[in-house]
């Protein structure tokens, strides 16, 4: 049995890697200590997609390193995405790291680990076969109790010009729904109110399946779960049907939240991303959407100075969000990835200008998102009440259906009690640039409506 202390960097699909190896490390009698200085083992699942991660990742590292040489008989241990993707000179620039394993070996990681402790030589480099996770690994969840990550896939297919995700996590590959279906029981019997289905395309899932596709799973979690909220995020564009809208119209557990990464409206810049729809395409998804759902709120991401990005193509997307108005916009600097087929491509915008560009569209989005959480004025929202605030402990904190968790702003509650975990509903008093403040308010139907159809 060994200390270890982990160290989880990424987006939430690298955090369900954390939780199945820290589930496998738990499982096998090895004890989670909460500092680098306490623990045996010093492990880190890392990120490695674009330059920061990258970066970030080895800064990590690099701190673990002088936990290392200050106390020498520590070993540390580097997984996931950046080994995938940079093994061969981790392996010989990090001679202080005693193992490296890619992104399929989390799962496994107990058994590796066991290996090193015993004194046998795994190597230093490990790169399992491309796997796919399932509900029989043993998972710890790292969030609250009340919410949990539901990964529906792994890898894509999309090769979109400017990402290494194909590469690193390799083809698509879709959990059967049996299999979902029984980690999501278990979930929801541990407290979980808020699921949210992740992958890297969402909207692909079942491809690669008979008979399976994300209608078909969602019908399945809300026959087989109570999971008040099922929320859907990175849905490719062009992979939402009408029959999805339907659904989530036609359900109230499925939470009126569209994240859709667009990454452009201009129709060369996203023949040249290698993304497969055009701008008609996308202002009639958001009608549609709209349509079919009233209150839906829309979520995006963008990508500006991507190579041939001329003024007039940056521009578009500014007028895009004026005219479309969504409710939340991240908004990324391009910058080269070695490897990416986006790095030949000619017309490279320097990176200070691309900088510029996405300041100038996220100082547009701040103030249109201001307007728009003015809508929610005098209304009452359900929130899931998450705990203390934060900022301050007078304060609640919570989100509404219409905020994912870590992107979207809050719901700050500040008159009434409630627990973490607690759906209450709240009347909205003050809005914001991103964030929403109410009151709590008696539940009025709320028990009610939670099984009935929308209409
Ligand atoms: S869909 Fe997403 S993960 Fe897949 S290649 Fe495109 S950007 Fe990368």
């Amino acid at each position: 049995m060994a200390s270890f202390h982990l160290v989880s960097l990424g987006c939430a699909k690298n955090l369900v890697d954390s939780e199945l190896m820290l589930g496998s490390l738990l499982a096998a009698d090895h004890r989670l200590v909460d500092t680098p200085a306490q623990a045996d083992i010093l492990i880190i699942n890392t990120c490695g997609f674009i330059q920061p991660a990258v970066e970030e990742a080895i800064e990590e590292i690099l701190a673990l390193v002088a936990v290392k040489n200050e106390f020498p008989e520590k070993k540390i241990a580097v997984v996931g995405c950046l080994v995938q993707r940079y093994r061969d000179d981790l392996v010989a620039e990090l001679p202080e790291v005693d193992l490296f394993v890619g992104t399929e070996g989390t799962a496994g990681f107990a058994d590796l680990l066991a290996k090193m402790i015993r004194g046998e030589n795994p190597g230093r480099l490990v790169l399992p076969e491309r796997s796919l996770m399932d509900s029989t690994l043993p998972r710890v969840l790292t969030t609250p109790p009340f919410r949990a990550w539901l990964k529906i896939t792994e890898g894509c297919d999309n090769h979109c010009s400017y990402c290494m995700i194909p590469s690193i996590r390799g083809p698509l590959r879709s959990r059967p729904v049996n299999d979902l279906l029984q980690e999501a029981v278990r979930l929801a019997a541990g407290g979980v109110k808020e699921l949210s289905l992740i992958a890297q395309d969402s909207s692909a899932y079942g491809r690669d399946l008979a008979g399976a596709d994300l209608p078909t799973l969602l019908q399945a979690l809300l026959a087989e779960t109570d999971i008040p909220w099922l929320r859907l995020l990175y849905l490719y564009p062009s992979g939402i049907t009408p029959l999805l809208l339907e659904l989530i119209a036609g359900n109230r557990r499925i939470v009126p939240y569209l994240d859709i990464p667009m990454q452009h409206v201009s129709d060369p810049v996203l023949a040249a991303m290698n993304r497969h729809y055009r701008r008609r395409e996308l202002e009639s998804l958001i009608a549609v959407s709209r349509q079919v759902l009233p209150d839906v709120a829309l979520r995006t991401t963008f990508l500006v100075g991507f190579p041939g990005e001329d003024e007039e193509q940056f521009l578009a997307i500014e007028d895009f969000m004026r005219q479309h108005r969504l409710d939340h916009v991240g908004v990324f600097a391009y910058a080269n990835e070695e490897g990416c087929a986006a790095q030949g491509l000619a017309g490279q915008v320097p990176a200070e200008e691309a900088i510029r560009r996405r300041d100038h569209l996220l100082n547009v989005q701040a103030e249109l998102a201001a307007a728009r959480q003015r809508q929610y004025l005098g209304r009452t929202l359900e929130v899931l009440v998450e705990g203390v605030s934060a900022e301050t402990d007078l304060l609640l904190e919570g989100r509404s259906r219409y905020q994912a968790p870590d992107v979207d702003g809050c719901v700050y509650i500040n008159d009434g009690t409630a627990n973490p975990g607690d759906l209450v509903q709240v009347r909205i008093t003050d809005s914001q640039v991103y964030d929403l403040v109410g009151e709590i308010v008696p539940d009025v139907g709320l028990a009610k409506e939670k099984n009935t159809a929308r209409g």
